[in-house]
This record gives C-alpha cells, sequence and structure tokens, in this order.
C-alpha cells in the first residue's frame, strides 16, 4: 500500500464507508425484490377489509446504512387507517430501524448510557444515531423482551407452556434473590416514603432472581459455578408477582427434577415468603457474605464493651458463623448485659441470626458440597442493575429502567438460553 500507521487507519475508514454503502445499496435492490403486494384487499386487522391504495417509500436505518422501500399501501375506510403488510414480514412496522441495527442498539444501549452507546454504534459499526433514537429503540425492545418474559412465566403458571427438564439434568440448581435501589425521577417516587433525610423515597426497588447450577468440586472440594448456566430475571412489581415469576423460572431451570434445589438470599422476609410459598422443599441459605457484614454492625454495637479485645472476640465470633453456630453467637453477646437503647439495637443485630439460624449451617451446608453464597455472584446480581442504572446523576422512570433492564438479564441468560431453550425443550399444550 505504500503508506504509513496513518495512511493505513484513513484507508480502513474509506474502505469500509464505501463497503458500507456498497452493502446498504444490495440490501436495498435485494428488498426491491419484493413489492408486498397482497391482492386489492387484506385485513386489516380491525375486522375489515382495507383497499390498496399506491406504493409508498420507507426509509429505515440498518446496519448497512438508511434503506428506502417501495412498499404496498393499503386504506382501511372504517378505520381510516394505512397499513403495509410487507412492514410486519421485514420487521420494521412502526419503527424505522432493521432488526439487525436493533439488535445492535440493544447490546450498546444495555451496555452503558445512551450517549456513550451511539458513539460506539458510530465508531465500531459507522452507524450514526442521536442518543435519543438510540434511547427511544432499546427501550421499545426492552419492553417486547419484558412482556415476552412475564407472557411466557404466565403460561409456564398455568401449565400452557410446559418446559421439559434439563438434559442432562444438574445435580444441584442454584436461585440468588435479591432487591436493589434504581435512582427514579421525583415523578416516580411522588408519596413515597424512603430513607433519605427528608423521607422521600430517591429510589425504587428492583428484584432479581439469579438461576444457575454448580455442580462440580474444585481440589479444595469447593463448588464451582458451571459455565453458560445462569438466567437472570428482574421486576419492579411487588413480591407477589416476583414469587411467581420465580416459581416459572424455576419450573424451567428444572428446579422440580432436580435433587437439591438451594435458595441463597440476604435474610430479607420477602425473600424467605417467596422461597417458602414456592418452592416448600428447596433448601434456604442466608448469603454469607452479607451474615459476615451483620456480624461486622453487631460487633460495632458492642464495641464500647470490647475495648481490648474487639479484633478477637469478631474473629472468635466469624468462626460460630463458619461452623453455623448460631448459638456461639448468642452466648458470647448475652454475656454483656446492656439496657436501654444499646439493648434495643443490639438484640435487633442478634435478631437477624437469631431468625434465620436455621439457613446458616454453613458447615453442614458445605459438606453437603452446597454453595453457601459469595461476593462473586452477589456482585453478578447487583451488577446486572447497579453497573449499568445506578451511575452518578442518573435517574429513570419505570418503564425506562425495565426496558433496560430486561436487556442486561436477556445479555446475563444468553449462553444458557442458546444451549437449554431450544425448540425441543418447550413443550405448548394444546
Ligand atoms: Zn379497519
Amino acid at each position: 500500500m505504500g503508506c504509513g500507521d496513518a495512511g493505513m487507519e484513513a484507508a480502513e475508514q474509506v474502505i469500509r464507508a464505501g463497503l458500507l454503502r456498497l452493502g446498504g445499496a444490495m440490501l436495498g435492490e435485494l428488498l426491491a425484490a419484493g413489492n408486498g403486494y397482497r391482492g386489492p384487499r387484506v385485513p386489516c386487522g380491525q375486522g375489515h377489509e382495507a383497499a390498496f391504495a399506491s406504493y409508498r417509500d420507507k426509509s429505515f436505518d440498518t446496519a448497512l446504512g438508511l434503506v428506502t422501500v417501495a412498499r404496498a399501501w393499503y386504506h382501511c375506510a372504517e378505520c381510516k387507517h394505512g397499513l403495509a403488510p410487507r412492514d410486519a414480514e421485514l420487521g420494521v412496522a412502526r419503527t424505522s430501524m432493521s432488526p439487525g441495527l436493533a439488535a445492535m442498539n440493544d447490546l450498546a444501549a444495555a451496555a452503558g448510557p445512551f450517549a456513550g452507546a451511539a458513539r460506539l454504534l458510530e465508531e465500531l459499526a459507522g452507524i450514526r444515531l442521536t442518543a435519543k433514537r438510540v434511547e427511544r429503540a432499546a427501550e421499545a425492545s426492552g419492553t417486547a423482551v419484558a412482556e415476552a418474559g412475564r407472557d411466557r412465566a404466565a403460561l409456564i403458571a398455568a401449565r400452557r407452556l410446559v418446559p421439559l427438564p434439563p438434559s442432562p439434568l444438574p445435580d444441584k440448581l442454584y436461585a440468588v434473590i435479591d432487591g436493589t435501589g434504581v435512582p427514579m425521577t421525583s415523578r416516580e417516587t411522588a408519596g413515597r416514603e424512603g430513607k433519605s433525610a427528608d423521607g422521600r423515597a430517591r429510589t425504587r426497588e428492583v428484584k432479581l432472581a439469579v438461576f444457575f447450577t454448580r455442580d462440580k468440586l474444585d481440589a479444595d472440594g469447593y463448588p464451582v459455578r458451571d459455565r453458560d448456566s445462569t438466567s437472570v430475571i428482574a421486576t419492579f412489581e411487588p413480591a407477589a408477582t416476583f414469587g411467581r415469576m420465580v416459581r416459572a423460572e424455576g419450573i424451567r431451570r428444572g428446579a422440580e427434577h432436580v435433587r437439591q434445589f438451594t435458595i441463597i438470599g440476604d435474610g430479607a422476609a420477602w425473600i424467605w415468603g417467596i422461597a417458602s410459598a414456592k418452592y416448600p422443599a428447596a433448601t434456604q441459605i442466608v448469603d454469607l457474605y452479607h451474615a459476615r457484614e451483620h456480624l461486622h454492625s453487631l460487633t460495632r454495637s458492642l464495641e464500647f464493651m470490647l475495648p481490648d479485645h474487639k479484633e478477637e472476640w469478631l474473629a472468635a465470633r466469624l468462626e460460630d458463623l463458619d461452623y453455623g453456630c448460631i448459638d456461639g453467637i448468642e452466648a458470647a453477646v448475652r454475656r454483656y448485659p446492656l439496657e436501654g437503647v444499646k439493648k434495643d439495637e443490639v438484640d435487633k443485630e442478634l435478631g437477624y441470626f437469631l431468625n434465620n439460624a436455621p439457613r446458616m449451617r454453613y458447615h453442614w451446608f458445605r459438606s453437603r458440597g452446597l454453595f453457601v453464597g459469595s461476593g462473586v455472584v452477589e456482585a453478578r446480581c447487583k451488577t446486572v442493575v447497579g453497573q449499568r442504572l445506578k451511575q452518578a446523576g442518573m435517574h429513570w422512570t419505570i418503564e425506562g429502567a425495565d426496558a433496560i433492564i430486561a436487556l442486561r438479564c436477556r445479555e446475563a441468560s444468553s449462553t444458557w438460553e442458546a444451549i437449554c431453550n431450544t425448540p425441543h425443550t418447550q413443550t405448548r399444550t394444546a
């Protein structure tokens, strides 16, 4: 080529731009082969017939640039509405983005802020879209994904869609359930009580469940998560609705067939309410890392009684916890007679352990090869939401956040879906 690095980069850009134009022209010709004419009349969708009116142009953005097609346009005299059957076939009804570009846009918008996503699409794919268009298209896709998820859950709950057990059947299936706040616009939190200084809510809670299998043990005897085994569901809906989603996802993941189904949570009552109601036979475990955090906070409230041996005291209690010896923790706390506010504070901290004692038999759980929680999985539960929706200065509407979370859940679940959610694993009853 006879040019330096700078010349090479310029050449790459010019050639790619040329190829995109060429590709766009080819796509346009390909699409021109069909004109969308379906005879003089077509159903309008509302029970009437729409009459052929004319051929009309429609332009939409594609992964290869702007493409314009001329397609048959029908008009319904009764609805006073027009339609082009071709648009639905091409996947561009009520949108000006092709399905291929929409998929690229979903990926970019799920990964980062809309302005950054627009820049990414321009830099990497040579497609120029405004941040607003990136946002609108991603929200439309995400809303459709969320609706499809809810529909699927309803069909499974009604046993109209019957997922077959996964094959090969895993021995152990886990669901980590968690809730996390998403910063909202003031309109979305109006009239809601919150934890901020003025008592107003700034966030709305999204509930998540991460399902995965973790069958094998490593050389040290710790369970290892199976690759490509994760699926994630999330919603802003109340616990009752979320519970039905957890039930449906559990059925889809084979919770009714595996030998050992375990539900892991941070200790919040609503999580155990769902676990007990939907999967009474499942083992319930309080995430060990959350329990440890609570032990640190219990130690802080007792600090004034432990002037010179706070560290040793905490270390001994962490050991109690690792053995699931909640009695030991209680006995160690009760050695310090407290009164008034301090007693209430310590009782509350201790209550967390007493209420959850059966869910903290860590030594026994581990001896059965069970996973008892980890920062990594917990982080994953939160990163689905946090990394994208909790950045500085972000304020969401419920619809917008719900859509983007749906895209991120789909992304996090994509490998499992690709492997296991083939048409042969789900059967629809008549
Ligand atoms: Zn009509």
